[in-house]
């Protein structure tokens, strides 16, 4: 009996494509109405999901998905979303195989 657990999947507010939540980065609203990442996707309220790829980033911004996606009133400032991708983000290296850091992939025996 093979139980697949269903991976909700998020649409890229850049390409528009859908993906698992686990390779977009989720966007949010900060109290003061600025656009910020929400690395662990905790935030309350409205969010936006982005793949974390300078060219989504991009796509986004140019079709104003930001503003639609988290119903704000005014053009957003995407330095944030920029920065957090240009530090963490995957940035047209997608062909690049990740090094194995140990991060994350533990097959933890808890439960
Ligand atoms: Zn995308």
């Amino acid at each position: 009996m093979v139980n697949t657990p269903h991976v909700p999947e998020r649409t890229c507010i850049g390409c528009r494509s859908k993906a698992p939540r686990a390779q977009l980065l989720r966007l949010a609203l900060t109290d003061s109405g600025e656009l910020t990442v929400d690395v662990r996707a905790l935030m309350p309220g409205r969010g936006a999901w982005i793949h974390p790829d300078l060219d989504c980033v991009a796509l986004a911004e140019r079709r104003r998905a930001f503003g639609r996606a988290l119903r704000m009133s005014g053009p957003p400032d995407v330095a944030p979303v920029r920065d957090w991708v240009n530090l963490h983000g995957t940035a047209r290296s997608r062909a690049r195989t990740p090094s194995p850091v140990g991060d994350g992939t533990t097959d933890s025996k808890g439960g």
